[in-house]
């Protein structure tokens, strides 16, 4: 029985990068947190500063296991995000996203949970219609080094609106675009992430393939708004829902922004681009507009000026 008018919220692949912010946010929201991590690529230094608080529960646990809990809603975020992260086991990285997936809906199933899915614009692959609206079905490689990250979270996709059809779940499916800020690991080999550490490290700055390819990217804290705006919106709204900053640049861009921003004697250097690399990358997000209200707010200078600020504490 529940004796508290606290929402339960779990939050899986809470240590992460992103999952701290958003367990951050739920806790100002009033909820009672529990976060579920293995560890694999989030870290406790993330989530120390939330321990101490009644209202938030760390529970060390892979979601490719089941686990019996009694909830409200649930946001899947486990899954390691970063190419560098996911290819470095990408049996678990696939194991992660379904069996994860189904775990998840299992406890939403038997709860009556609500259930958010973070969906990724990566189920659009190297994509031909550009910028990606939500009606497009992608371009992704079944058998290539990025597949057990896409091919995943296209199964966990599925998985999501099969558990509705079928068993009547209330489902959110957020597709999210690249996002940044403070706790991106540093060795994540993300883009922002290694310009950043590069710069203020005085090496080369890296840019693969000619730098003439794009990316859109968000703030997460723009982003983790976005997420409670689509979780708190009416049940018909089951998504997929584009999230991202529609603003876009190529990386040659980025590398010159970053590098001027921190200062420092480090040269563009260029290397060869990764398989399956997607040329362009940019959300419509006009259906979060109209339906969540929601846009970010953030201009990259000043997400930037946070991110680097953290890298230095580091
Ligand atoms: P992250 O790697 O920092 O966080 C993922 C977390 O999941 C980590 O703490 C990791 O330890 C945990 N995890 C991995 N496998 C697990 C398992 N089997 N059981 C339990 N926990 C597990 O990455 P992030 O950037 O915070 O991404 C969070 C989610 O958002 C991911 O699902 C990712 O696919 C999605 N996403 C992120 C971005 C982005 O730009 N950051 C873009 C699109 C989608
Ligand atoms: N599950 C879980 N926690 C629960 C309920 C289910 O981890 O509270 C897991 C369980 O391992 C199950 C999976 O979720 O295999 C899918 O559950 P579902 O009820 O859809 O399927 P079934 O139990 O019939 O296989
Ligand atoms: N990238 C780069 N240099 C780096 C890391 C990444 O030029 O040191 C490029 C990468 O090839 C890709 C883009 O930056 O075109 C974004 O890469 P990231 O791994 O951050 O995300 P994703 O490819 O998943 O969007």
């Amino acid at each position: 029985m529940k004796v508290s008018n606290r929402k339960r919220v779990l939050v899986t692949g809470g240590a992460g990068f992103l999952g701290s912010h958003l367990c951050e946010r739920l806790l100002l929201e009033g909820a009672d947190v529990l976060c579920i991590d293995n560890l694999y690529s989030g870290t406790k230094d993330n989530i120390s500063h939330l321990l101490p608080n009644p209202h938030f529960e760390f529970q060390r646990h892979d979601v490719t296991f089941p686990i019996y809990l009694e909830v409200d809603e649930i946001y899947n975020l486990a899954c390691p995000a970063s190419p560098v992260h996911y290819q470095r086991d990408p049996v678990q990285t696939t194991k992660t996203s379904v069996h994860g997936a189904i775990n998840m809906l299992g406890l939403a199933k038997r709860t009556g949970a609500r259930i958010f899915q973070a969906s990724t614009s990566e189920v659009y692959g190297d994509p031909e219609v550009h910028p990606q609206t939500e009606e497009y079905w992608g371009r992704v490689n079944p058998i290539g080094i990025r597949s057990c990250y896409d091919e995943g979270k296209r199964c966990a996709e599925t998985l999501f609106f099969d558990y509705r059809r079928q068993h009547g779940l209330g489902i959110k499916v957020a597709r999210i675009f690249n996002t940044y800020g403070p706790r991106m690991h540093p060795n994540d080999g993300r883009v922002v992430s290694n310009f950043i550490m590069q710069a203020l490290r005085g090496e080369d700055i890296t840019i693969y393939g000619d730098g003439s390819q794009t990316r859109s990217f968000c703030y997460v804290d723009d982003l983790i708004e976005g997420f409670l705006r689509l979780m708190n919106s009416s049940d018909d709204l089951t998504g997929p829902v584009n999230l991202g900053n529609p603003v876009e640049f190529t990386i040659r861009e980025l590398a010159e922004t970053i590098l001027e921003m921190v200062g420092g004697t480090s040269k563009l250097v260029l290397r060869p681009l990764p398989h399956d690399d997607p040329r362009q990358r940019q959300p419509n997000i006009s259906l979060a507009k109209e339906h969540l209200d929601w846009e970010p707010k953030v201009p990259l200078r000043e997400g930037l000026e946070k991110t680097i600020a953290y890298f230095r504490t580091l």
